[in-house]
């Protein structure tokens, strides 16, 4: 499970989309005119927010093997 986000190059304002996982392992990415966009997870939100979904994530799997059809 991941998740996109779009945010905006400070440089050109270009629309940038980078995963959860990009914010929280704090890469670099680059906006499509080539500009590096350093990603800043503040206050570990986004780490905390990609632990959530794991969790979820094993929670759906455990349930998809309770119910058999
Ligand atoms: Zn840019």
């Amino acid at each position: 499970m991941d998740m996109d986000f779009d945010i905006d190059c400070p440089e050109c304002g270009a629309n940038v989309k980078v995963k959860l996982a990009d914010v929280s392992r704090q890469r670099t990415v680059r906006c499509g005119r080539g500009h590096a966009i350093e990603l800043v997870d503040e206050g570990g939100e986004a780490r905390k927010a990609e632990k959530t979904m794991r969790d979820l994530d094993k929670q759906i799997s455990k349930l998809g093997r309770t119910f058999k059809f």
